[in-house]
């Protein structure tokens, strides 16, 4: 029997190319120039992970069979006895990703081989435009359909639509101020404007950020109705998963959710239910490729679809990863696509580029993706405050961002 290949060093690279800090752990192993990558980032709390990996996941790691990945995944969930949480799925993430891309690279085969083969070429993605007025999103919606793309989420101010111009209490905190009532009417004159301008073969999605009340919530999916989205996403809190049976009787509007899910009983009352029409998981948050595809072939038996989150502050390694899953899942709906940087590019060899509105992979073996460790070191993380995500409500309390 050959000598099993084993886990040799573990090593948390964190990197700031272009906006967000970004977390990628390097597995190294027992045969010479075999190693693997995999997304650990959690921006906000990235220091967090690398402590869990580097103290805690590591010293149980090495040494291990890098074959084992479905054993390891199990026993890095419960071996700390409390599981499930985004720090510590984020870190077994980034150990998931990278023994799926040394798997492949001892196969000799993409990912998506690995996880059953192509349902399809490429995977069709979504970008985002913004603007302050209706027609500032409708011009940056144009220029992104201009350049191939056919599905896009608008927004007005980003998430509620940033604003300071509020009778506040005195003495209120500074922070991302919003207003939920002014933010529905401004998304729905916004919406009406786009369509307008864009017609009715352009696919719109938007992005509630979970901002309404649940009443709120359900009036505004009806409203929006007449605009006839793709998907109107993360239109309530994880905290408010109960109401969904109500929104759902209320609306036609597709229901997009799941992107700040850990748990997997939060997915899997909403997929039982037939509550939602997408899960859009954070692939790095629920742990990695292991409990992304089930999650996948589940929703797949209810007819429910993927949508991944796929954000700036997912690495590019764990935009691969989802581009992996994408290609193969039979329940595959859209990808949403963040539009990396040059600089991006050139720190991560193999990162996936559009073309035409398609994300498409290359034939490497593995997640197809590197990364230029001495270029990651000139862009060192900076450790700052986040301010867009210490939102308020017009009187100064805190709110969900
Ligand atoms: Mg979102």
């Amino acid at each position: 029997m050959t000598k099993p290949i084993t886990i040799t060093d573990v090593r948390v690279i964190l990197t700031q190319p272009s906006g967000p800090r970004l977390a990628v752990v390097k597995l190294f192993t027992s045969e010479p120039g075999l190693y693997g990558l995999g997304c650990a980032t959690f921006t906000q709390r990235i220091h967090g992970v690398r402590e869990v990996i580097e103290r805690h996941l590591t010293p149980f790691l090495i040494g291990r069979e890098v074959s084992r990945i479905e054993e390891l995944w199990q026993m890095m969930m419960v071996h700390g006895y409390w599981r499930n949480g985004p720090i510590l799925n984020n870190a077994i993430s980034g150990v998931d990703q990278a023994l799926w891309d040394i798997k492949g690279k001892i196969a000799n085969m993409p990912v998506f081989d690995l996880l059953g083969g192509k349902s399809r070429e490429a995977a069709q993605v979504y970008v985002h435009a913004d603007g302050a007025s209706p027609d500032e999103v409708a011009a940056n919606a144009t220029q992104l359909v201009d350049q191939g793309y056919r599905h896009v989420r608008v927004q007005q101010g980003l998430y509620g639509g940033n604003s300071n111009n509020f009778n506040k209490p005195e003495g209120a905190p500074a922070g991302a101020y919003f207003d939920p009532k002014r933010y529905q009417n401004a998304t729905l004159r916004m919406l009406e404007e786009v369509r307008n301008q864009l017609g009715d073969e352009i696919e719109l999605l938007h992005d509630v950020h979970e901002r309404l009340t649940p009443s709120e919530a359900i009036r505004f999916a009806r409203d929006i109705e007449e605009f006839r989205l793709f998907f109107l996403e993360d239109l309530l809190a994880p905290e408010d998963l109960h109401w969904f049976e109500r929104v759902r009787a209320h609306t036609t509007t597709p229901l997009a959710m799941g992107e700040l899910f850990n748990h997997p009983l939060e997915w899997r009352t909403l997929i039982e239910g037939r509550l939602i029409d997408f899960i859009r998981m954070h692939v790095s948050q629920m742990g990695g490729i292991t409990p992304a595809r089930k999650a996948a072939d589940f929703a797949h038996l209810y007819g429910i679809r993927t949508a991944w989150h796929g954000p700036s502050d997912t690495s590019p390694v764990g935009h691969a990863a989802n581009l992996h899953i994408d290609l193969w899942t039979p329940a595959f709906g859209i990808q949403e696509w963040y539009r990396p940087s040059e600089i991006d590019y050139e720190m991560f060899p193999g990162l996936p580029r559009v073309i035409d509105g398609y994300l498409y992979p290359n034939d490497r073996p593995g997640l197809g993706i590197d990364i230029d460790e001495k270029l990651a070191v000139e862009y060192p993380v900076a450790d700052i405050v986040e301010e867009w995500t210490q939102a308020r409500r017009p009187d100064g309390s805190a709110a969900r961002p």
